[in-house]
């Protein structure tokens, strides 16, 4: 087995065990490789191990490995980083899933940029610190964002995504998730996906509800220096 092979056997099982501890059915779950800063050869390497989830955080970065993958039958690209309004268009033309809509107007340019397309799955970001500079909106303006998102034609509002912040323990951060997950849904009742979890607190984020995890080195092993 190779070392990506392996490293993505040992999570998978990891997942599997922290759902069965939680009393959840590990295949209710979407594990979605992020694949950011590797070469696009690894997307081939880990469709041929079976994974059709990858994700990305820059536009940029995104646009071009999803040239360079080509067409694969079945993978979704989810678009998981901050987006700039101007990039809509872009992130619109290969994304399955954008995890990161965090302001009404970068729901207005998606739906914009999506016109004759199919729908497309978008999650709200939520800023769980006190920092506005990081992503997310901040939870007291969710309600208004789920709602107007959800009155955009082209967009399904599935659900919410958040990072943990640093200075907290990341299951306190999401219960916190939790909770938003469900006044978006007094919204969007069918908002059910929680995408929360990366490498070093997936386990935390099976538990408190997450859907859908967003594993990057933890698969891929240490990612590269950026570009
Ligand atoms: C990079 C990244 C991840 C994955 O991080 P790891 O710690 O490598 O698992 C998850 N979510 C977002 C938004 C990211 O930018």
């Amino acid at each position: 087995m190779s070392d990506l092979a392996e490293r993505l056997a040992e999570v998978d099982a990891r997942i599997a065990d922290a759902a069965r501890a939680a009393g959840r059915d590990p295949r209710a779950l979407t594990r979605i490789v992020v694949t950011k800063f590797h070469p696009a050869s690894i997307v081939d390497e880990l469709y041929a191990l079976g994974v059709r989830d990858v994700g990305e955080n820059r536009q940029q970065e995104f646009t071009e490995k999803a040239r360079e993958v080509g067409a694969l039958d079945g993978l979704a690209w989810h678009f998981i980083g901050q987006a700039q309004t101007n990039k809509a268009r872009a992130i619109r033309a290969v994304a399955s899933v954008v995890h990161s809509v965090d302001r009404a107007r970068l729901a207005d340019s998606l739906d914009a940029a999506g016109e004759g397309m199919p729908p497309l799955d978008v999650l709200l970001q939520i800023n769980l610190t006190d920092d506005p500079g990081r992503g997310g909106v901040a939870p007291d303006g969710l309600e208004q964002l789920a709602a107007h998102a959800a009155g955009r034609p082209t967009l399904r509002v599935r659900g919410v995504m958040a990072v943990a912040p640093l200075d907290e323990s990341p299951a306190a951060a999401f219960e916190r998730l939790a909770a938003c997950s469900a006044r978006v849904r007094t919204v969007v009742p069918e908002a059910t996906w929680i995408s929360a979890g990366m490498t070093a607190d997936f386990a935390e984020a099976i538990a408190a509800g997450a859907t859908h995890l967003r594993i990057g080195s933890a698969i891929t092993g240490p990612r590269p220096t950026p570009r």
